[in-house]
């Protein structure tokens, strides 16, 4: 029978803003169950309390964590998903014991507490906590370098989210997976634990690749030498690299949500039953990588008025997001990233403007400021950025 994501759905998350507090609440309420070792590793910048779980009795050693960027939340919510899937006690007993038999897990949900409060990729020192490997200037780079130190996990998942933006190349859509074993030096050479990463991707990507075809992108393999991933994978623990990103009608990631909490179960699976080494690494070269070939909106065929006369071109959009933390919301605002013949680009939204003429002046980066309009109507318009009409 397979699992149910939605049988563990942590359901007071329905959204990307998750904060320390809520955190703090889900792990009180684990603290009190008793299934979970839990315990404070240490305090962010701000003071706020970094955790590590842990469960299982067996000999692999798995590290787990989360949200090192602030506003990158989705694998965090995955992992308090995972946190009810292994708190139950229900028909899926058997894979349970299974994996805790045979690993302890060791999770760190939101590595950035203070960049979560924030909704900000970095710490509030201001760092890129995954460039801080070698300078280790931020409380909380230390805290996952010690923690990794102490335990020399044989596996580690390093979980992240990548922008809306990314798409997987050749498919002209949006990315919701990437995955990677970062590599362990600048010549992506395959060591041992690299090989063992490598088959652990191929085996999350071939099982997610039911759910969304074609739509799992293969990050690229420069070695970044301040990175915790690519020192991770040098010091020989075989390191998994998964981004959450964009997927079409789900601007709160719920479904990547999902997706993220099918794709590591998997993997702890594998792992536990050993199934994992079976894989073939070619088939992990062969999933193509992520790359930039889509707009959040693509008007085709408008008709614009130029020096040159009137002539059809194509407008790409992409949107920025202006945060209401407060109220848990996002206003777009929306920018013009190319015009031209953009018939080799993807988007999430494709209006098809035949005819219609542009009223307004287009310039590439800033904002969208313009109205398309035919004798059958207006298909959309912009003020200043923002949607202020779309004919649906
Ligand atoms: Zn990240």
């Amino acid at each position: 029978m397979p699992i149910d994501h939605n049988t563990y759905r942590d359901t007071n998350f329905t959204n990307r803003f998750i904060t320390h507090a809520d955190l703090q609440a889900k792990i009180n309420a684990l603290t009190a169950d008793g299934i979970f070792k839990v315990r404070q590793a240490g305090l962010s910048a701000q003071g706020r309390t970094i955790y590590h779980l842990s469960i299982g009795t067996g000999k692999t050693d798995i590290l787990l964590w989360s949200q090192m960027h602030g506003d990158e939340s989705t694998a965090t919510l995955a992992l308090l998903d995972l946190f009810n899937f292994f708190s139950a006690d229900d028909e899926h007993n058997g894979i349970r014991k299974q994996i805790l038999d045979n690993c302890t897990l060791h999770f760190i949900p939101m590595l950035n507490p203070d960049g979560a409060e924030m909704f900000t990729r970095r710490n509030a020192q201001g760092i890129d906590i995954n460039r801080d490997f070698l300078a280790e200037q931020s409380p909380e780079g230390r805290i996952l370098k010690q923690i990794q130190q102490q335990l020399q996990p044989e596996f580690g998942f390093n979980l992240h989210d990548q922008g809306p933006l990314w798409s997987v190349t050749g498919s002209r859509k949006p990315a919701p997976i990437a995955l990677l074993a970062p590599p362990a030096d600048d010549r992506a050479s395959v060591t041992p634990s690299r090989l063992k990463a490598i088959k652990v991707v191929t085996a999350i990507n071939n099982f997610l690749q039911e759910q969304i075809p074609g739509q799992i992108g293969r990050w690229d393999d420069t070695f970044e030498p301040r990175a915790f991933g690519d020192n991770f994978q040098r010091l020989g623990m075989a390191t998994v690299l998964i981004e959450a990103g964009g997927y079409a009608g789900d601007p709160e990631r719920q479904f990547v949500r999902k997706l993220n909490f099918d794709g590591i179960l998997f993997a702890l699976r594998q792992i536990a039953s050993g199934d994992y080494q079976n894989q073939s690494t070619d088939d992990y070269y062969r999933i193509p990588q992520n790359n930039k070939e889509i707009f959040h909106i693509l008007i085709r065929n408008c008709q614009l008025q130029t020096p040159g006369g009137v002539i059809s071109a194509d407008i790409g959009l992409n949107y920025s997001e202006q945060l209401d933390l407060p109220n848990q919301t996002s206003m777009l605002i929306y920018s013009i990233a190319d015009i031209g013949d953009l018939s080799t680009w993807g988007a999430y939204e494709y209006i098809d403007a035949s005819g219609a003429l542009v009223s307004g002046t287009l310039a590439i980066d800033y904002r969208a400021d313009f109205t398309l309009k035919s004798p059958a109507g207006t298909p959309i318009c912009f003020e200043n950025g923002i949607i202020v009409y779309k004919n649906n």
